[in-house]
């Protein structure tokens, strides 16, 4: 650390219950000289709930670089900056990577104050495998991209940890159940909240829970076990409805194939013939272009 330079605190603040803040969190956002925030607003009702005054500044996705440079400028005068984000831990599917490269680019000191995160309350309470997981913040939004990633992790030995949009709930179970295989899974909705709800079954279950007019709202944190459910109907019931576009993808990538041959792999792995192999290739990707 550069003499004189002063310090970055990464706060971790509550993901809904106001009372899940540390007292260490509490005295580092009094004593700072500013708490960068993503929305002063939102901030501002947490420090007035504890009366701290201390003054708030904007830093957001959308102003993240220039804000970067700026704060970087103050923490090398020695001043003290303390980083939230709108819930949680700041850096974790949130804005704070990069203000925390340029602090240590000019020789500030770099302290989290840990706390609350969804993934890791998600994570734990769902009563799946804790002892190795994977956490892949949101999966992409688009059907395409997002069964491409299950595809990259389908055969990872460690249970797998997303954030997912409540529209988007039901299509990414989906996705999981065609890509992954059908496996034991959790939604944690509204953790801390008035309305938490942990949801717990097979991924068949959930997505009958969470689909059409059964979906949900809130916030969520989707957990998926490693383990597929050895059940030859269920296998059958998946390779029937499994994506052709993600298979064709991952033969390209993975094994370096082209189209034409990924595509004939791909045929012969859901029983297809290639004429109809290609036909659902090509409804897939004008559904995902629609999407
Ligand atoms: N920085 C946050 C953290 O440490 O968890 C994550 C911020 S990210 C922009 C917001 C996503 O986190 C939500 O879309 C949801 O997937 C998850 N999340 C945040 N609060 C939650 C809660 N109370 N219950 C369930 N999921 C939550």
């Amino acid at each position: 650390m550069a003499d004189n330079a002063g310090t970055l605190y990464l706060v971790s603040t509550p993901i809904g219950n106001l009372e899940d803040v540390t007292r260490r969190a509490l005295r580092v956002l009094s004593e700072a000289d500013l708490v960068a925030c993503e929305d002063t607003r939102h901030t501002r009702k947490l420090l007035d709930h504890y009366g701290i005054r201390t003054k708030t500044i904007s830093y957001h996705e959308h102003n993240e670089r220039e804000r970067a440079v700026e704060l970087a400028a103050r923490l090398a005068a020695g001043q003290t900056v303390a980083l939230v984000s709108d819930a949680g831990t700041p850096g974790v599917s949130d804005p704070g990577y990069r203000l925390v490269r340029a602090a240590i680019e000019r020789g500030a000191g770099v302290v989290p104050v840990p706390g609350a995160t969804a993934f890791v309350a998600a994570l734990t309470a769902s009563g799946l495998p804790t002892d190795e997981f994977f956490f892949g913040g949101f999966l992409p939004a688009r059907s395409m991209a997002r069964r491409s990633r299950l595809s990259q992790v389908r055969s990872l030995a460690a249970t797998l940890v997303f954030y997912e949009a409540p529209h988007r709930i039901g299509d990414a179970l989906r996705d999981a159940r065609e890509i992954l295989g059908e496996r034991e899974a959790a939604v944690a909705r509204e953790l801390t909240k008035l309305h938490e709800e942990i949801a717990r079954g097979r991924l068949t279950e959930l997505i009958e829970k969470f689909s059409g007019e059964h979906a949900a709202r809130g916030e969520m944190v989707v957990v998926i076990d490693r383990t597929v459910i050895a059940d030859a109907a269920a296998d059958q019931a998946s390779a029937q409805t499994e994506s052709i576009a993600a298979l064709v993808a991952a033969y390209e990538r993975d094994e370096g194939l082209d189209q034409r041959a990924a595509l004939k792999r791909a045929a012969r792995r859901l029983g297809l013939s290639r004429d109809e192999a290609y036909r659902r290739l090509v409804a897939e990707r004008a559904r995902d272009r629609s999407d």
